[in-house]
């Protein structure tokens, strides 16, 4: 998996090369209408003299510099309404030649201001999900397509699943910025996945950061961070599961249970807890084996902190292939 810092250097490449192709696409426009037109092409050659006549002007000594500044925009104006007069005829729309960022908000800079644009916030999101391989399932699991009509053999399957859609899909139009965790626990199939990556997706349509990851990669980032050699805080791939603003960590109970793991998996839920960043888990085990194979504080926060879904006891032969 590609670290955190890579994946930003990676993200921050791909929007400035965005913000090339959009600077590059316009002038090729621009070009092309000047072709066509040498009205547009003396309108842009005025255009082009303007940072000169602003020089010109304040050189001249301060007297009447804001009245030809006035004078210098309202010419500004009327050469731009011509120029769009003239495409229109022409048949282009008349914003033809502007540039065209993907991101408005931001002009493909990746910044709104000194934040972080949300673009910016959504592809290193999306660049999670690809280095974590649910790329394909954030674009095939929602909860628009979550049907509960496998559920209904049994009536009692069919409500707790409606039960599990809804405590999902509030959870995922609050959180954050409210604070809530869930723990959903149950076999594989029945759903907890398809409910997660939806809770994944509406979190970052909102916005969010989300970071999706088993708990075998997370424990790998921990025991990476406590054998590096360097102490450069870029290389430090816990980071990211412990500041991420939606942390979804899948298959607790499938990875390698020992000291350094339980340590590291107690740091990272308690702290989270501690600091109010909202976690989801998933889990195959049944309480009582949680209970077994993990310590007393994890078990105590997991159960007290978290909302319970449970998936226990559906009858799978009703589920979907
Ligand atoms: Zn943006």
């Amino acid at each position: 998996m590609a670290s955190f810092a890579e994946q930003i250097r990676e993200v921050r490449q791909r929007i400035a090369d965005r913000r090339l192709a959009a600077e590059e696409a316009a002038e090729e426009r621009r070009r092309e209408v000047e072709n066509k037109s040498a009205e547009i092409r003396e309108i842009d050659a005025q255009l082009a003299r303007t940072a000169r006549r602003v020089f010109e002007i304040s050189a001249a000594g301060p007297d009447g510099v804001r009245e030809k500044m006035a004078e210098l925009r309202r010419e500004n104006e009327e050469l731009l309404a011509e120029r769009r007069a003239i495409l229109e005829v022409l048949g282009y729309p008349g914003d033809y030649t502007e540039i065209r960022y993907t991101c408005p908000i931001c002009q493909d800079t990746g910044y709104d201001g000194t934040k972080m644009c949300a673009c910016m916030k959504r592809e290193l999101t999306l660049e999670g999900f690809r280095a974590s391989g649910i790329g394909r399932l954030i674009e095939k699991q929602s909860f628009e397509n979550f049907s509960l009509d496998y559920y209904k053999a049994s009536k009692e399957d069919y409500e707790r699943m409606a039960q599990n859609f809804e405590a999902a899909k509030e959870f995922a139009e609050n959180v954050p910025p409210q604070y809530g965790n869930l723990l959903m626990m149950g076999g594989t199939g029945l759903g907890k996945t398809h409910l997660s990556t939806a809770i994944a997706r509406r979190v970052i349509e909102r916005g969010y950061e989300v970071r999706y990851e088993s708990v075998q990669n997370v424990i790998a980032a921990y025991e990476h961070d406590r054998f590096r050699s360097g102490r450069d805080a870029e290389d430090e791939q816990s980071r990211v599961y412990l500041d991420a603003e939606l942390l979804i960590l899948d298959d607790l109970g499938a990875e390698y249970v020992n000291s350094i793991s339980l340590s590291a998996l107690y740091h990272l839920i308690n702290t989270r807890i501690s600091q109010e960043k909202p976690t989801v888990i998933n889990t195959n085990l049944m309480q009582r084996e949680l209970q077994e194979k993990y310590s007393d504080r994890i078990t105590s926060r997991l159960l007290g902190e978290y909302r319970v879904l449970s998936f226990y006891g559906m009858n799978v032969r009703y589920l979907k292939k």
